[in-house]
């Protein structure tokens, strides 16, 4: 089992370096090879996604990612930014599905902003599709000044786009999920304006045929952010293109108290995935030791039990991070008066203890 471990910047190294000790830990084989991406790999190779790293990627069975970013590279021309790693990894490695579980541990319903009722015992999966959509449609808007600005421009454009393949796909990889829970998927589409998003909705109708024991519901996406919020636990598993996606995900997070907590996974059709905490590299606490690792170390979780077949192995880890939880250990970002305040790594070192 070879994992590219690849922390990124900012507080990725940090929360990365706690998760491997997680990893080290289980008692299994894994190879691990680390290597640099985004401004970090900038900084050394001039690129933030260097052929060494990528080549190191594509050879492994998982990647562990940090973060990428940080203000300081906000000048760079686009193709040199960090976030731009992900987004070439996403691309080489076809990784198509984002799945981004939003649960609610039962000892931080109070750091959520919704009333305790509305999210004790949330548990959704939302899952983004990550490969089309405006994200990539053709043609897009062209910068005029070199500096990036859109001076004298009357107009600038990006087009929405799907392919029947790429919608059939995360329909499947959508449905067999709802498999392995409740059975019950709602497809997130503006339908009733964009022709998009009419052919995402009969495509995914098409496809529900082959899983009549999934319950299939359809939702528009105003609909659908409006309804995360009043009553979130009426959904499951939530599909859903690019850019809904993205948004949708965000928001879900905040329903469980911390983007510090949530994992994610993006995987290709040979199950072979990154694996990264769903927060960026949030410069505003890089250094300082206080981030919370726990996102991470569920991401680790989720590679063991989606790319390398160690269902064992993942439930431990999310069993002792439900243990730290209930024994009061908390990082800044969840703490509440009454519990005990930790750093990055007292926080990965308790992780470590619950395991055994
Ligand atoms: P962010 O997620 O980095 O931070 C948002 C807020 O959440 C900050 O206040 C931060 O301190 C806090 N936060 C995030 N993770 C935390 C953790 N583990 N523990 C405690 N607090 C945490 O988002 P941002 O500030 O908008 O972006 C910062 C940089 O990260 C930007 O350069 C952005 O492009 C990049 N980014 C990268 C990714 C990625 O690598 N996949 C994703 C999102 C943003």
């Amino acid at each position: 089992m070879k994992i590219a471990i690849l922390p990124g910047d900012g507080i990725g190294t940090e929360i990365v370096a706690e998760a491997v000790k997680v990893l080290q830990a289980l008692g299994l084989k894994f190879e691990m090879e680390q290597a640099l991406v985004g401004g970090a790999a900038y900084e050394a190779h001039g690129h933030p996604l260097p052929e060494s790293t990528l080549k190191l990627a594509k050879q492994a069975d998982a990647i562990l990612f940090g973060a990428v970013g940080d203000w300081k590279y906000d000048k760079l021309d686009r193709p040199l930014r960090p976030e731009q790693a992900i987004l070439g990894l996403r691309k080489n490695l076809g990784l198509f599905a984002n799945f981004r579980p939003a649960i609610c541990y039962e000892e931080l319903v109070g750091a959520s902003s919704l009333k305790p009722e509305l999210v004790s015992g949330l548990d959704i999966l939302i899952i983004r599709e990550l490969t089309g959509d405006i994200y990539f449609g053709q043609p897009r808007g062209r910068r005029t000044s070199p500096d990036g600005a859109f001076a004298g421009a009357d107009e600038a454009f990006d087009t929405m786009r799907y392919t029947r393949p790429e919608v059939e796909r995360i329909a499947r990889v959508a449905f067999e999920a709802a498999r392995k829970r409740s059975k019950r998927v709602t497809s997130v589409d503006k339908a009733n304006v964009l022709e998009t998003f009419q052919f995402w909705k009969d495509i995914v109708i098409e496809v529900h045929k082959d899983y009549p024991d999934v319950a299939l519901d359809h939702m528009y996406v105003d609909n659908a952010a409006m309804q995360l919020v009043k009553e979130p636990k009426r959904f499951d598993v939530v599909v859903t293109g690019n850019m809904f996606g993205d948004i949708l995900s965000d928001e879900a997070s905040m329903l469980t108290g911390s983007i510090g907590m949530l994992p994610s996974a993006s995987l290709n059709t040979q199950n072979q995935g990154l694996y990264e905490p769903s927060h960026g590299s949030a410069p505003d606490i890089a250094g300082k030791g206080i981030a919370n690792p726990l996102a991470t170390i569920l991401s680790a979780a989720m590679m063991l039990r989606f790319s390398l077949n160690q269902t064992e192995a993942a439930d431990r880890i999310e069993a002792a991070v439900k243990k730290v939880l209930a024994q009061g250990y908390r990082t800044a970002d969840i703490y509440s008066p009454g519990t005990q305040k930790v750093s990055t790594a007292q926080m990965g070192q308790a992780v470590l203890k619950a395991l055994s």
